[in-house]
């Protein structure tokens, strides 16, 4: 296995799939033309973001006309918040959470500096959102509730079909990321109220540089990129073609391994966590087993550094994480632990294990033999490590 990289951080980004890789190709060599052009030549290509356009709408139970392609997931969160805002002038609030990817939460705290009131809703010891709070927070002058679907750093699901209504009560709009749960639970957008949602497509198995913003019909939009009438004078800027025949495809891809996810992945990523809780002592779980996507596991080992967990698995072979990749290189633990209240001592040496569909129940066992002697001979030099 030495050669070999056993790749469990699929929650920071995923490998391209071969036929998502296969479909994109054409548009990058023979079928260059731009898609706006009068000559068939461009204009053949429109067709082929017709199609990933009804892929995408396919498997998120959405209307193709509903959907709007961006450069990223981070310009799906941002063009989302700035259009709510826009469409409510006169209300100045913003409720958010306190385990948002940064995407959304340091967009918000820019807001804060512009002048908007911005309540961000905390989380339990298990990091999940208690919906009463919710409901205090949001008023008749809230623009826009915006919470994620799933956590990136924990895998939580949150409940965002009821705190959509709960937005509507009060007139706000509700906007969720939904990047970490796109292509890992099933979602029916179709009677839902959620009105906007963010996607990336290389948390997909898409490439990078690809996002998806889902507007719902009769909602109003406000443009984030102004120039040229592409994507229904939504996102200007010529559409970066091979990209959507890719992200296209992954979605359809995406509703094929659903169930797989769900059963295979969701097994691996069980037996995983388990043999390590079991021969780890004062090891944990970080956040709500009960409801969680499959592929995720964030444990916390008491008393090391997970920096440190992280160079030796690296030697090994083994790419995980210890929570959000935009919080590496800081040695402040991450937001998501810390909002949840887990103590420094072991917010400090947590590990996020999240798979895919590619990983094997070998790799498993790689992980676990390497992992264990790994965690014993840190804690042998700990300094706060009593046995
Ligand atoms: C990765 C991620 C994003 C950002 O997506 P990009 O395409 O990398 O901009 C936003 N939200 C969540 C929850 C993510 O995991």
């Amino acid at each position: 296995m030495n050669n070999k990289i056993v790749y469990v951080d699929n929650n920071a980004t995923t490998a391209v799939d071969p036929e998502v890789f296969e479909a994109m190709k054409p548009f990058l060599t023979q079928f260059y033309g731009n898609p706006s052009s009068i000559h068939y030549f461009g204009g053949q290509v429109a067709a082929h973001i017709a199609k990933g356009r009804e892929q995408i709408a396919s498997l998120l139970g959405a209307e193709p006309s509903e959907i709007t392609f961006t450069s990223c997931g981070t310009e799906s969160d941002s063009s989302a918040i700035l259009s709510a805002l826009n469409t409510c002038p006169t209300r100045r609030k913003i409720v958010t959470s306190k385990v948002e990817h940064p995407a959304v939460l340091n967009l918000c705290k820019q807001l804060r500096n512009k002048g908007y009131i911005v309540s961000e809703a905390p989380v339990d010891k298990l990091g999940r959102i208690d919906l009463n709070i919710i409901k205090e927070l949001i008023d008749t002058d809230t623009a826009l509730v915006s919470i994620m679907w799933a956590n990136n750093e924990t895998g939580n699901i949150y409940p965002v079909e009821k705190i959509a209504e709960i937005a509507h009560e009060k007139g706000a709009i509700f906007h969720t990321d939904a990047v970490q749960s796109v292509g890992k639970i099933p979602i029916n957008l179709k009677n839902t109220q959620i009105d906007l949602l963010s996607i990336s497509g290389h948390k997909l198995h898409a490439p990078k540089g690809i996002g998806i913003l889902y507007v719902k019909k009769g909602m109003r939009f406000y443009p984030f990129m102004i120039g040229g009438h592409q994507e229904n004078g939504r996102r200007a800027g010529t559409e970066n073609v091979a990209s959507i025949v890719a992200i296209g495809k992954a979605a359809e891809l995406a509703g094929k391994h659903m169930a797989f996810e769900n059963s295979e992945v969701k097994e691996l990523r069980d037996y995983l966590e388990s043999q390590i809780l079991k021969k780890v002592k004062n090891s944990r779980v970080n956040g709500d087993i009960e409801n969680r996507v499959p592929n995720t596991t964030n444990i916390a080992f008491d008393m090391i550094e997970g920096e440190a967990i992280l160079l030796l698995l690296d030697k090994a072979g083994i790419c995980a994480s210890s929570g959000s990749a935009c919080t590496t290189g800081s040695l402040e633990p991450s937001h998501v632990l810390r909002a949840m209240g887990v103590p420094y001592t072991s917010a400090h040496g947590s590990l996020r294990l999240s798979l895919s569909r590619y990983n094997t129940k070998e790799e498993m066992d790689y992980i676990i033999e390497t992992l264990i002697p790994i965690i014993a001979k840190l804690r042998a030099i700990s300094p706060y490590w009593k046995e």
